[in-house]
C-alpha cells in the first residue's frame, strides 16, 4: 500500500483538499506580498529605487509571515481575548491584563523584529541607516494587517504618540519618555496609546469632563475615560481640562500619563473593566478611572486639541491603510474560493453573477491601495517641506479614512458570501474580517465626522481640494498612453465633483449631502490615480479597467431599470480575472467603448 501523498506546495494542498472534502481552501500558506501584483508594481512607482531594493526582502518576508505564522497567531489570539486582573493575591489594587502567548509572539514580531513603532522616527529598523519613508511604513502595516488587525492599534498608536512627544513635548519630557518608547527591546520598552473619548462625548470632544489640577507643581488628573484601547499602555496621551480653563475644545490641554511613576509604583488610575467587543478581540480596550494620576503637560496648554489632532490624523491614515489591508485579505480569500469551489459542475468563478460579485470586492480594494500609497507619498513629500503635498495630505487623510473604512464592511460581507456558509463559521477568517471591519467607521471619528471634516474644513476652510485638483490634472497629462477621450471624461468628472463639494461646503442646507460629496471626491481621485498608475512602466495596466468601473458605477448617472452592464464589462471582468499579464495597448480600446 502507498502512503497518501503529502502536499509539497500550496497548489498541491489545494488539489488534495478539493479531492478530500470538496471544500475550497483558504489563503493559509500564501505570501501576501508575492501574490499582490498591484502592490508590487506600485511600490516601484511610489518608492525611491534604492529604498525599494533595500526594503523589498522585508516586504516579502512579512508577506510570507502574514500568510503563515502571523495568521495562525492572529486566529488563536482572537479566540483568547485579554483578561483583566483587578487585584493581586494580597488584595492590592495592582491591576494588570493577561494576554495569550499568541498575542505576545505577535508583539515580538511587530515591536521587536520589524520595530513598526520606531521605524519612521529613527535609523536602525530593518537595517536602515535612516528612518523609513511613510510609503514603506504603511506598506508594512498593510501586509501585517492582512493577518492581524487588533494589534495594529497598539503598534500605530505607539508610533503616533512618539510623533506627538517629539513634536510638542519639552526637552525634559522627551528625555524621559523617548528612549523608552523608541527602544526595540520588547522586555523593557514603553508603548503608547491615546485616551480621548468619555461618556459625555466621542465626536463632541469639547464635552470632555476630565479635570487637570496642578497640585504642588504636579499635574494630577481626575475623571473617567470611557473607551481606552491598549488600556495597559505604558504611556497614554490624553486630553483634560485644567481647572479654570474655558469650556469647549478651547480649554483642553494635552497630557502624557505614565502607567508607572518614576519610583516604580502604579500611577493613580485604574482599568475598571475591559470591553466585550464585536471585533479587535485580541487587543484590550477598557475603561479608565483617573484618581489623581500624575501627568505631564505636553506642549501649549491652550492648544491641546490642535496638537492631539496631529495624532488623530496620523491614526486616520493608518485606519485607511488597515481597511485597505483587510479588504485585500477579503479579496484574496474570495479569489482562492472562487477558483476552486465547484457548483453545478463548474468552478464558481465561471458564473457571470459571481464574477460581478468579485468585481464589487476587487474595485474598492484597488481604489484603497492607490489612495493610501499616494497619501503616504504625499506625506513623504510634505515631510521634506512641500506645502503642496501637505495640502494634498490634508484632504486625502479623511477621504481615505471615511471611504475605505466604509467600503470594508460590504467587501467583508461580499467575501463571506463568496465562501458560502463556511464564511459564516468562526473557523474561517471571513467571520473575523466582518467583525473587525466595523470598528473602522467608529474610531478616530465616525463616517459623519470625517465627511464633515472633508467638506467643511478641508474643502471649505483649507481649500485643499484645489491643491489636489492641480496635482490630479497633472497626473492626467502624464497618463498620455491612456486614450484621450477617457482622460477627458475623468477631467470632466473631477470638475463636476469639485463644484459639488464647494457648494456643499458653502451652503449649510446641503450638509446632509456631505457624505455624497466626500465619496465623489474619493472616487474621482482614485479613478485618476489608477489611470495614471496604469500608464506607468512596470505597473499592472488593469488598473485602468478598475478606473473605468469606478467612473461608470460611482460617478455616472445610470437608469435603475435599464441593463446595468455593457459588453465591455464582461470583457473587463475576463481580463481582470484571467489575464494578469495583459498589456496596456490590449485594454486601451475597452476604455473608450
Ligand atoms: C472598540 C473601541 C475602541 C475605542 N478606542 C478608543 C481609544 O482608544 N481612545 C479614544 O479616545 N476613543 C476610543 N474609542 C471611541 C471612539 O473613537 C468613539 O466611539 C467615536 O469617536 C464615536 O463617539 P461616540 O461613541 O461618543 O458616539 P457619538 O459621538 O455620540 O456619535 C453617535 C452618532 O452621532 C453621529 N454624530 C455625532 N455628531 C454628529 C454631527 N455633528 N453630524 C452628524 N452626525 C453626528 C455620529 O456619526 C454617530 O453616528 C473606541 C471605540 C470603540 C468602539
Amino acid at each position: 500500500m502507498h502512503a497518501p501523498a503529502s502536499p509539497t506546495s500550496f497548489d498541491d494542498a489545494q488539489k488534495l483538499d478539493r479531492g478530500a472534502n470538496h471544500l475550497a481552501p483558504d489563503c493559509a500558506g500564501q505570501n501576501f506580498y508575492a501574490i499582490d501584483r498591484g502592490l508590487r508594481g506600485l511600490l516601484q512607482l511610489y518608492l525611491e529605487p534604492d529604498d525599494f531594493r533595500r526594503l523589498e526582502p522585508h516586504f516579502d518576508r512579512l508577506g510570507a509571515l502574514a500568510g503563515g505564522r502571523l495568521d495562525e497567531l492572529a486566529r488563536t489570539a482572537d479566540k483568547h481575548p485579554p483578561e483583566l486582573n483587578a487585584r493581586d493575591r494580597f488584595g492590592r489594587d495592582e491591576d494588570w491584563i493577561d494576554y495569550h502567548s499568541s498575542y505576545r509572539e505577535m508583539e515580538a514580531i511587530a515591536f521587536g523584529d520589524f520595530q513598526f513603532h520606531a521605524m519612521s522616527h529613527r535609523a536602525g529598523a530593518l537595517g536602515m541607516d535612516r528612518p523609513l519613508p511613510a510609503v514603506a511604513k504603511y506598506t508594512l502595516q498593510y501586509l501585517f494587517v492582512q493577518a492581524e488587525f487588533g494589534l495594529m492599534c497598539p503598534i500605530s498608536v505607539t508610533d503616533t504618540s512618539i510623533h506627538l512627544i517629539r513634536k510638542f513635548a519639552s526637552a525634559e519630557l522627551q528625555d524621559y519618555l523617548l528612549p523608552k518608547m523608541l527602544s526595540g527591546d520588547i522586555a523593557t520598552m514603553w508603548k503608547g496609546t491615546q485616551f480621548m473619548t468619555e461618556r459625555a462625548g466621542g465626536s463632541d470632544v469639547g464635552a470632555i469632563e476630565t479635570v487637570a489640577r496642578c497640585e504642588d507643581g504636579v499635574w494630577r488628573l481626575y475623571g473617567d475615560k470611557w473607551f481606552c484601547s491598549h488600556a495597559d499602555a505604558d504611556v497614554a496621551l490624553l486630553l483634560a481640562r485644567p481647572e479654570g480653563a474655558p469650556g469647549g475644545t478651547a480649554g483642553l490641554a494635552l497630557f502624557a500619563l505614565p502607567r508607572r511613576l518614576k519610583d516604580g509604583r502604579r500611577n493613580a488610575y485604574r482599568i475598571v473593566r475591559l470591553k466585550d467587543k464585536l471585533g479587535t478581540r485580541s487587543m484590550a480596550s477598557g475603561e479608565i478611572r483617573l484618581e489623581g494620576a500624575v501627568a505631564y503637560l505636553v506642549g501649549d496648554a491652550g492648544h491641546g486639541l490642535k496638537q492631539m489632532m496631529e495624532q488623530v490624523n496620523l491614526s486616520r491614515l493608518s485606519h485607511g491603510v488597515r481597511a485597505a489591508a483587510m479588504m485585500r485579505r477579503c479579496l484574496n480569500e474570495a479569489m482562492v474560493c472562487a477558483r476552486t469551489r465547484m457548483a453545478f459542475g463548474k468552478t464558481i468563478i465561471e458564473y457571470p453573477l459571481l464574477r460581478r460579485q468579485l468585481l464589487k470586492i476587487a474595485v474598492p480594494v484597488e481604489q484603497s491601495l492607490s489612495m493610501f500609497l499616494y497619501a503616504a507619498s504625499a506625506m513623504d513629500r510634505a515631510n521634506a517641506g512641500s506645502t503642496e503635498a501637505a495640502g494634498i495630505l490634508r484632504i486625502l487623510t479623511p477621504l481615505l479614512k471615511f471611504r475605505a473604512c466604509r467600503d470594508n464592511i460590504p467587501v467583508a460581507t461580499g467575501a463571506m458570501e463568496v465562501r458560502g456558509g463556511n464564511g459564516y463559521i468562526e473557523e474561517w477568517v471571513n467571520a473575523r474580517l466582518i467583525r473587525d471591519a466595523h470598528i473602522g467607521v467608529l474610531w478616530e471619528g465616525t463616517s459623519n465626522i470625517n465627511a464633515l471634516d472633508i467638506v467643511t474644513r478641508a474643502v471649505g476652510k483649507s481649500r485643499a481640494h484645489r491643491t489636489l485638483e492641480a496635482a490630479l490634472k497633472k497626473l492626467l497629462e502624464e497618463a498620455s498612453p491612456i486614450p484621450a477621450a477617457f482622460r477627458d471624461r475623468l477631467r470632466l468628472a473631477l470638475d463636476r465633483t469639485l463644484v459639488f463639494a464647494e457648494r456643499v461646503a458653502a451652503e449649510p442646507a446641503l450638509e446632509e449631502t456631505a457624505r455624497l460629496a466626500a465619496s465623489a471626491l474619493y472616487h474621482v481621485t482614485s479613478c485618476i490615480l489608477m489611470t495614471w498608475e496604469a500608464a506607468q512602466p512596470g505597473t499592472d495596466p488593469r488598473r485602468a479597467l478598475y478606473a473605468r468601473l469606478v467612473l461608470e458605477h460611482r460617478l455616472s448617472a445610470r437608469d435603475p431599470l435599464g441593463p446595468r452592464t455593457g459588453d465591455w464589462e464582461h470583457e473587463a471582468a475576463e481580463i481582470i480575472f484571467s489575464e494578469p499579464k495583459v498589456s496596456l495597448p490590449q485594454i486601451a480600446g475597452l476604455l473608450e467603448r
